[in-house]
């Protein structure tokens, strides 16, 4: 039978989290239109859009700075805030105003965690067929923890963070310490993820069955050979119901 997995279906399931489990743009984007100081007041609304666009996407690649260990976490977030305020507003953000919104944006972002809702009812569903799944992120488990439990994601107790075997995706590593965990065959084990190269190639290439979540409907040409724009379609991949 081919069923496009020459090692058989896949006995687990593991996810990316952020923008895949938890919509973490949406929650950027609300946290910073709550902490908005006057600096931004005269924004329109096509204006909002590009800031929240600028600070979420991350042109210049701050986040992988801190990936790599060259920027601390809030220094990361701190240099995404100024680069995105520069094309809209001339008022100061120096180190004492940055070190101020960065408090606020951190008191006021986990109030926004939430889950996407196709998350609780796959996860039903592979509860009820006794498949096991758990989450590989790109940030460390602790602040991941925190972010699963906001978003009503308890549930899911795998979870391999940077600080677990420090690497971060593509690094086979992260997906070896996952299928660890998980007990699953990497040839056998599913990865979801938004981002096409870090999740779905990254995971093919150590080995696991690398899955891109498309939610917005890019779909590039040359992109991954698996892509969903729903997690409702991760069941196409598992075995059918007899
Ligand atoms: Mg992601």
């Amino acid at each position: 039978m081919d069923n496009g997995f020459g090692a058989g279906y896949p006995l687990g399931v593991l996810f990316d989290i952020d923008d895949t489990l938890v919509d973490l743009e949406g929650a950027m984007g609300a946290t910073l239109h709550e902490i908005a100081d006057e600096g931004l007041s005269h924004l329109s609304d096509d204006d909002w859009i590009e800031y929240k666009r600028l600070y979420a996407r991350d042109p210049e690649r701050h986040y992988d700075s801190f990936l790599q260990g060259r920027a601390t976490f809030t220094e990361q977030r701190i240099k995404r805030a100024a680069h995105a305020r520069a094309g809209f507003t001339s008022v100061p953000f120096d180190a004492e105003a940055a070190a101020g919104w960065n408090r606020a944006y951190e008191s006021t972002l986990p109030h926004h965690f939430r889950a996407y809702d196709d998350v609780v009812p796959l996860l039903d569903v592979l509860d009820e067929r006794n498949i096991p799944y758990g989450v590989i992120s790109n940030n460390v488990h602790d602040y991941q923890r925190a972010k699963l439990d906001r978003a009503g994601l308890s549930r899911i107790r795998i979870l391999v963070g940077i600080d677990a075997v420090e690497a971060a995706k593509p690094d086979p590593a992260i997906f070896a310490e996952g299928v660890r965990l998980l007990g699953t065959p990497a040839a056998r084990t599913l990865y979801v993820g938004d981002n096409p190269v870090l999740d779905a190639r990254g995971a093919d290439d150590a080995g696991l069955v690398g899955v891109w979540l498309d939610r917005a409907g890019v779909e590039t040409a040359g992109g991954p050979q698996r892509r969903i724009s729903t997690l409702s379609s991760v069941l196409q991949f598992l075995p059918p119901v007899r």
